[in-house]
């Protein structure tokens, strides 16, 4: 459920019509509606009700500062891949405490950073990375608090390239392979073991593979509690999925996956932390984009806009589905058409849909990407020199820019010209 519907035809972004964001801000651009972020947010923190947890938000999802202030001052730790977003979650308003560091690459910088300015925990993804945080904490004179992540070897049932808790995935150490890690880890002054993180996958729209996941999780504590570690944490991860389309099936929602997760894990006496980022995020934004022109082509119309790959690549990268609505709903008996959607970039890549059915549209009408809130602006590059497009956060009756466009000025500016050329 989000909070951008119609009013008398006109698509509104909670109480801002979004054509008088576009009339201000320019298009294309993506809106953020604050009630929706709220919301999601809250079904997770109630789904874990009556058990001791920490809804860490998966940073990487959608990062702007303000969107990770608004979660964080709603009780929200943070999950982060990077020194970059540890960086963010700080400057956002967020304590140390709440944040846990995931990725398989962290370097000793990155480490350095957050043992210094304060860390929930590290996920540890392998043991030369452990060896590293070890050296680091053991300088700094501290101990760093950590998580192994296992990979369970589940399928996630997904995309390929968003599966990632399968033995042939870059991600975690084997779960057959944990134990020794974890004595490893044991054996090392600079670090102090504190529990158990898993992670198999994003897009996932069904509990078995969590499930299954978490099983293993489950007698794995009882080893390690049994081999003398102290396992007090239970990082769960993300990936619960979210419907792209209005038709198809909707995937389990976050009071299901709550329900779940207390009966696989709920009798261990663990803390849990979840690490939801798109069903925080996802139907939480919304890309409008203007028409440049239509084009009558072989056999087929297409829609050519002013957003591109560049701006949004789910479609490019992962084939996939986003609905593209009118932001005017067109009046009873406007024409139907059928058009290929596209941006202005120079690939064939460069579709965001292909024979979509929608009432006829003309240069300079508005049209909405759903489900844009999560992996959107943050996967957005300046490919074929286009700005990256502004953010707006919407709360109510009001509207903020939360990242400017920067003018090509700005843009040429950040390169420079050596003075030998
Ligand atoms: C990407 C990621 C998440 C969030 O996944 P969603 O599908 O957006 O919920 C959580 N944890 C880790 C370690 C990730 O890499």
């Amino acid at each position: 459920m989000d909070h951008f519907l119609y009013r008398d035809g006109a698509l509104y972004a909670e109480d801002v019509p979004v054509s008088e964001i576009a009339a201000q801000v320019g298009t294309p651009f993506y809106v953020y509606s604050a009630a929706t972020l709220t919301r999601h947010f809250r079904l997770f923190d109630e789904a874990l009700d009556g058990i001791d947890h920490l809804v860490c938000y998966a940073m990487k999802a959608a990062s702007n500062l303000a969107i990770v202030k608004l979660l964080g001052d709603l009780g929200a730790g943070m999950d982060v891949v990077s020194g970059g977003e540890y960086a963010r979650a700080r400057a956002a308003g967020v304590p140390g405490e709440r944040i846990v560091f995931s990725g398989v690459g962290k370097t000793r910088e990155e480490m350095r950073a957050a043992l210094t300015g304060g860390i929930r925990q590290f996920n540890v993804e392998s043991e030369p990375e452990l060896e590293a945080l070890n050296a680091v904490a053991l300088d700094l004179g501290t101990r760093a608090p950590i998580t192994i992540r296992v990979n369970p070897d589940v399928d996630a049932k997904t995309h390929a390239k968003i599966a990632t808790g399968k033995s042939e995935n870059k991600f975690g150490i084997p779960i057959a392979k944990a134990r020794a890690a974890y004595a490893q880890a044991a054996a090392m002054k600079g670090i102090e073991v504190v529990g158990i993180d898993v992670h198999i996958g994003s897009q996932l729209t069904e509990l078995a593979p969590f499930r299954a996941a978490y099983e293993k999780v489950a007698e794995l504590t009882q080893q390690l509690r049994a081999d003398g570690h102290n396992i007090r944490r239970l990082d769960l991860g993300g990936g619960l999925g979210i419907p792209y389309t209005r038709s198809n099936e909707a995937p389990p929602l976050p009071t299901d996956y709550g329900a779940m997760v207390k009966e696989v894990l709920g009798d261990l006496g663990c803390e849990i932390e979840i690490e939801p980022g798109r069903l925080i995020a996802g139907n939480a934004g919304l890309l409008v984009s203007s028409v440049i022109y239509v084009k009558e082509g072989e056999g087929r119309d297409f829609l050519i806009l002013d957003a591109a790959m560049n701006d949004l690549i789910r479609p490019a990268m992962y084939d996939a589905h986003h609905d593209i609505v009118p932001v005017n709903e067109a009046a009873p008996g406007a024409l139907p058409a059928r058009y290929d959607i596209v941006g202005p970039v120079c690939e064939s890549g460069d579709t965001f849909a292909k024979g979509r059915d929608m009432p006829a549209l003309a240069p300079n009408e508005l049209v909405a990407f759903r489900s844009a809130g999560a992996y959107g602006a943050v996967m957005a590059s300046e490919y074929n020199s286009r700005p990256l497009i502004p953010e707006v956060l919407v709360m109510g009756d009001h509207f903020a820019v939360i990242r400017e466009r920067p003018s090509l000025e700005e843009m040429l500016n950040r390169d420079s010209i050596p003075v030998w050329l």
